[in-house]
């Protein structure tokens, strides 16, 4: 790395799409603000299929948004592609302002509580949690095996969704089940979305003007996957998912929390094999099986039209919701602040009305106008009156890759 590179590329490879943003980190703080200026942005979709589609945004030059479709072939073709897209607007891989490329990782299991700069040791123990990440790792390792190809001399970082989870206390981490058969096959509860935990948990603190370290959140990241924590001095402390992305609240098209003798049942009288029950619960359950929708903006406008199977799929979502909020209400102790994000979280403001909506006693409330502004700003949508603030707080996680990436590079 040159004094000069200052450039740090985010990727975030999944089984047949690969997301990318270039940044500058120069003027990154270390507060946690959106800082680090974003110069390109896009994705490749669709990749092993004659439909692929490359949507590019160059915006450090201003130029507009680029879309190409066609085949591309693997992740290989996919970053060639991306570099040739970057390499057009003057912000080539080969770059020297390179710093270095961050690359999200789904599972890092107990082994990686930080960003960790790649080597095949590194990729080995990546590829050894394959079995509790079936979805995702094998796309992580094949984006960072991608880039290490074109790039061979640049640090390679790998930033884990479960990082920031692993300072969970022993008893919030176990299952109550047999303590060998769970050490024998590393059953435990790891947590996700940790980047965006981090990140929310940490603006929500500057937020309120004060330290992480003094204060406790609860995050609630709604997006299509959905998961809450409870945030201890900038620590987590609890979190709703679980060995998998599956435990927890309801999500777009995964069951969350269900008593597990619920599989048994399946195999047993329904006749469902271990992989068709999970696609059930994975693929066809959440808002999408209750309902027949996962998006929340097509629910509530059936709910607008009267329709009671909507509303009945919206009430179970909040249900579970607000009994996270409470336990980890319980789990803290004392809440300073109970934070919305992600796609859900961010723009459904029926949705956080619902979910704080009798929650007096614990000292939350949500003012109706300030919740229904819309705004990309982090805000607060509690009265002046309540003990614990309420906020609204987008995610950003290339931002937080990127700068655990950059620090990491400078350290
Ligand atoms: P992912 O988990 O795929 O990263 P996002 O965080 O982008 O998901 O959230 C996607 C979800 O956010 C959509 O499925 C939709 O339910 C919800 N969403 C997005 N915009 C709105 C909106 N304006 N109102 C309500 N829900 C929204």
């Amino acid at each position: 790395m040159t004094a000069t590179a200052t450039r740090v590329l985010v990727l975030n490879s999944g089984s047949s799409s690969v997301k990318y943003q270039l940044l500058d980190m120069r003027t990154a703080s270390d507060s946690g603000s959106a800082a680090g200026t974003r110069l390109a942005t896009g994705l490749v979709e669709r990749i092993g299929e004659e439909t692929s589609r490359l949507v590019h945004t160059p915006l450090a030059a201003g130029g507009a948004r680029r879309e190409t479709e066609g085949p591309i072939a693997d992740h290989e073709a996919a970053l060639k592609a991306v570099a040739a897209e970057l390499a057009a607007d003057g912000l080539g891989l080969d770059s020297p302002e390179l710093a270095a490329i961050g690359h999200r990782v789904v599972h890092g299991g107990l082994e990686f509580s930080a960003p960790t700069v790649v080597d095949e040791a590194v990729l080995k123990e990546i590829e050894r949690l394959v079995p509790v990440a079936p979805l995702h790792n094998p796309a992580n390792i094949t984006g960072i095996r991608t880039a290490q190809a074109l790039r061979p001399d640049l640090p390679q970082v790998a930033v884990f969704d479960t990082a920031f989870h692993t300072t969970m206390p022993e008893y919030a981490a176990r299952y109550a089940i047999d303590v060998a058969t769970a050490d024998a096959h590393r059953i435990r509860r790891y947590g996700f979305h940790g980047t965006s935990h981090a990140y929310v948990s940490r603006r929500t603190a500057q937020l309120l003007g004060k330290a992480p370290e003094d204060v406790n959140v609860i995050v609630l990241h709604l997006g299509n996957g959905a998961s809450a924590s409870a945030v201890r001095g900038g620590r987590c402390v609890d979190t709703s998912m679980g060995l998998t992305p599956l435990e927890g609240l309801v999500m777009g098209t995964r069951s969350g929390d269900i008593d597990p003798a619920v599989t048994f049942h399946l195999k047993r009288v329904a006749g469902m094999s271990a992989d068709e029950i999970d696609e059930l619960l994975n693929k066809k359950s959440g808002l999408l099986g209750l309902c027949g929708d996962n998006d929340m903006r097509e629910i509530r406008r059936r709910i607008d039209e009267g329709d009671q199977r909507a509303a009945l799929a919206f009430d179970i979502y909040i249900h579970r919701l607000k009994k996270y909020i409470g336990a980890y209400t319980a789990v803290l102790g004392k809440v300073d602040a109970v934070a919305f994000t992600a796609g859900v979280g961010e723009n459904a403001a029926p949705v956080r009305a619902a979910a704080v909506a009798g929650l007096e006693e614990l000292g939350m409330a949500v003012d109706a106008s300030l919740n229904a502004v819309r705004s990309d700003e982090a805000r607060l949508i509690s009265p002046e009156y309540a003990r614990v603030a309420v906020a609204v707080v987008p995610t950003d996680e290339e931002l937080e890759i990127a700068q655990q990436t950059y620090a990491l590079v400078n350290a």
